[in-house]
């Protein structure tokens, strides 16, 4: 069983890479976002603060804070909109526009919902 397992995912994966990590949208919260044309391959998070790209296994929760604490320590606690204005800058720049153009949307209704 084991082995069927094992050959399964070598014919999935050539490379015995771990998965992908997958990005979610409350990595913002720390500062990070998908960098441009990543997204459908490999997702990789980039720093809206320094526009430093971390590598895929980076893409969990404890090491983006840990990056934010390390390099951007006066970002932490932060509200979210306190990056959303440095990505959409940072988007602006880059002339980057991607599926955050559906987040920002969903993020602004959000918002006049609460008000
Ligand atoms: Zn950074």
């Amino acid at each position: 069983m084991k082995r069927f397992l094992e050959s399964e995912s070598a014919n999935t994966k050539k490379q015995k890479t771990q998965a992908n990590r997958k990005y979610d949208d409350s990595y913002l919260q720390f500062g990070f976002v998908v960098k441009c044309g990543s997204e459908n391959s490999t997702p990789l998070p980039q720093c809206v603060i320094c526009q430093e790209t971390l590598s895929n296994q980076s893409m969990k929760p404890s090491l983006l804070k840990r990056h934010q604490l390390s390099k951007h320590p006066e970002t932490e606690n932060k509200p979210i909109e306190f990056f959303q204005r440095k990505l959409t800058a940072f988007r602006k720049e880059s002339k980057c526009m991607s599926s955050f153009t559906n987040f920002n949307e969903k993020f602004f209704s959000f918002c006049a919902l609460l008000n």
